[in-house]
């Protein structure tokens, strides 16, 4: 069996620290790999239009912004596929036949959309569109026969779904379909990387992000800003490591290189825990750290995106190429489905 990788993000908005964290280095990684016969990446407006039909041109702008940040991050075109998930219909399709295969109860029940619905204050207005997507990232999954999904630990309940899916489909209408294996983080600390302001998840939808694109000022005022224990009044109190969010990005970000580099006082970053947590050390110092940290990590990324800006035309036509591609793919897919289905009629008709 061939390993493919299918994942994707929804342009609802730039990429941030938390998507790098939690899927993008991966996939850069996993694509360099070698290991893997076909990486798909996909920018999925269908699915970001289910919660933002009337802002039409915020997804048709975030298009190119998120593809210029997976250029920036390393995903190369020569190796993946990007590709833009509107422009592939056959996920509808799909999408379509897995309704039947799907209660309404099952899909209240899973928790990710219970979380978004919550924070979207759908609660007595759910477009169906956006209540079905676990669905549609089904379709979307098994289009391209995907053997591993990259991404952050907020989807497991979509993986959970989506290999339903696959057995109950595999079970009525035979082996048709392929089940999904979910690649998390290595790294704890970024299953869920937690917002400026403290806040269980960094999110495009909540504003609490540093995004990969943000100038290196803009980084710093952020992370200075940053929520960190709220009891560490003065410096020469004991403070909390656990849920304060400048620990989690040195816990997902900091190497023992930066402490050389940048705070020689300190071997480690357990050295530095131990330090705040007995007391005498002050917030400023450590996200001084964490800044020094953050700009080693994002200035290559900011300097790439740069070069791709200057060339948008070739970024189009990576996004052209990279659909059609996928088109074929996804088609291929529909195909065996349909004839599973005994809906592919014209095809042993002898007419
Ligand atoms: P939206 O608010 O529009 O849903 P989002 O910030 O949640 O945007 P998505 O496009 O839904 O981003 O998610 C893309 C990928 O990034 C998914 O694999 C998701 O698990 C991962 N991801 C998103 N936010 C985080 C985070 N804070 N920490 C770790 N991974 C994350
Ligand atoms: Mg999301």
């Amino acid at each position: 069996m061939q390993k493919i990788i299918l994942t994707g993000d929804r342009p609802t908005g730039r990429l941030h620290v938390g998507h790098y964290a939690g899927s993008l280095k991966e996939r850069v990684e996993l694509q360099n790999s070698g290991e893997y016969d076909k990486v798909f990446i996909m920018i999925a407006d269908a699915q970001a239009l289910t919660d933002n039909a009337e802002h039409p041109e915020k997804v048709r702008q975030n298009v190119l912004e998120v593809a210029l940040d997976y250029l920036a991050c390393g995903i190369d075109p020569e190796k993946s596929t990007i590709f833009i998930q509107s422009a592939v219909p056959q996920l509808t399709e799909l999408t379509s036949y897995y309704m039947n295969l799907v209660t309404v109860s099952r899909v209240q029940r899973n928790p990710t959309v219970k979380t978004e619905i919550k924070m979207r204050n759908f609660e007595a207005s759910i477009p169906v569109g956006f209540f079905t997507y676990p669905i549609s990232q089904a379709a979307d999954i098994t289009a391209f026969r995907a053997t591993a999904v990259p991404v952050g630990e907020d989807q497991l309940p979509m993986l959970e779904q989506c290999k339903e899916i696959v057995a109950k489909f595999n079970a009525v209408y035979g082996e048709t379909l392929t089940e999904p294996e979910i690649i998390l983080p290595g790294n704890k600390a970024c299953l869920r990387l937690p917002g400026l302001d403290g806040k269980a998840k960094m999110s495009k939808s909540l504003g609490n992000c540093i995004y990969l694109a943000d100038e290196e000022d803009v980084v710093k005022q952020k992370i200075m800003s940053m929520y960190t224990d709220p009891d560490h009044i003065r410096v020469q109190d004991p403070g909390k490591v656990e849920g304060n969010p400048v620990f989690i990005y040195l816990d997902a970000f900091s190497r023992p290189e930066h402490f050389a580099e940048f705070l020689p006082e300190y071997a480690n970053l357990d050295e530095l825990k131990a330090h705040y947590q007995r007391g005498g050390l002050g917030d400023v110092k450590v996200k001084k750290f964490l800044n020094s940290v953050m700009q080693a990590e994002l200035a290559p990324i900011r300097e790439r995106r740069k070069m791709w800006e200057a060339r948008l035309d070739d970024v189009k036509m990576i996004l052209k190429r990279g659909s059609e591609t996928a088109r074929e793919a996804a088609a291929a897919t529909l195909h065996d489905v349909r004839a599973a289905m005994q809906i592919n009629y014209f095809e042993n008709w002898n007419i």
